[in-house]
């Protein structure tokens, strides 16, 4: 099924499995079980999340019984406010994140202006109330829910929502088809290791935060990207540049492969944070 809802699109993946698409900003997901729904991600402002809801009461009328945070960035998980009756779920260091940096986040998105500002200013920024460190099974629906984290990657606190039976995973903003992540929260060369323990997970599709919906080999691509990044910033530390060479050539490197990628200019970010990591080690 394919319904239009607005500028959102519902693709079912797979019986009761649903990816909420919203081109240019965050998806979510939308399981429907026998006696309740989950949602993965509650979007950046309230108003956001009670059109996920309205979304959410087009498919089913049973109560949202959990919300899972994919991380704590802001348009993933400033909208759990709006759903006081539901669990939210999150990696442990999801929860330490929101608690001493999520003001830090509010100040930086409002301080760089966007359309959203004013809203933000009034979000109570709820962590998840139930964390966990390695994985966590949920056995939701007559389905298997697998809460897996695989290493510190876009933040400390990304989880997957993999669904073993049906052959999905979400991977909220570790992986994209096709376009580039925000880096500057992220653990360069972890990332490269969670990208393959992502991999060695099996499944088909993924949804991600942001973007289509990918098939596996797209995520290979993803790490590979990751993995150029970070070694072209390597070679540039060894070769005696500063920051904004740096940016430079590893940008000159990948342009013929990675150019077309969405977000592609935020590459020089990305390097920036390599090379801080690499210039601390
Ligand atoms: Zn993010």
């Amino acid at each position: 099924m394919t319904t239009t809802t607005g500028q959102t699109e519902i693709v079912e993946l797979a019986d009761g499995v649903f990816a909420r698409m919203h081109e240019g900003l965050t998806n979510a997901g939308i399981l429907v079980g026998d006696d309740g729904v989950l949602v993965i991600d509650s979007l950046r402002v309230p108003s956001f999340a009670r059109d996920l809801i309205k979304d959410v009461r087009r498919l089913s009328d049973k109560p949202i019984r959990y919300v899972i945070d994919t991380h704590g960035h802001w348009d993933h998980a400033f909208g759990n406010q709006e759903f006081p009756d539901s669990i939210i779920v999150g990696h442990v260091n999801c929860r330490r994140e929101l608690e001493e940096l999520g003001e830090a986040w509010r100040e930086n998105v409002i301080a760089r202006g966007n359309e959203w500002a004013e809203e933000l200013r009034t979000v109570d920024i709820r962590p998840p109330s139930l964390t966990f460190d390695s994985r966590l099974e949920l056995h939701f629906g007559g389905r298997r829910v697998d809460l897996v984290y695989l290493g510190r990657a876009h933040t400390s606190g990304d989880l997957f929502v993999h669904l073993p039976d049906d052959g999905v995973v979400f991977t909220g903003d570790v992986a994209q088809d096709g376009g580039v992540p925000y880096m500057l929260d992220g653990y360069m060369r972890d990332w490269i290791e969670t990208d393959a323990r992502l991999m060695d997970l099996p499944f088909e599709r993924f949804v991600s935060g942001h973007g289509p919906i990918g098939e596996k080999p797209a995520l290979a691509e993803a790490r590979e990207f990751m993995a150029a990044l970070v070694s072209g910033t390597e070679e540039a530390v060894r070769d005696g540049k500063d920051v904004a060479a740096a940016g430079e050539a590893v940008t000159a490197a990948m342009q013929e492969r990675f150019g077309g990628w969405r977000g592609f200019a935020r590459l020089t970010e990305g390097v920036g944070r390599a090379y801080r990591e690499i210039a601390r080690a």
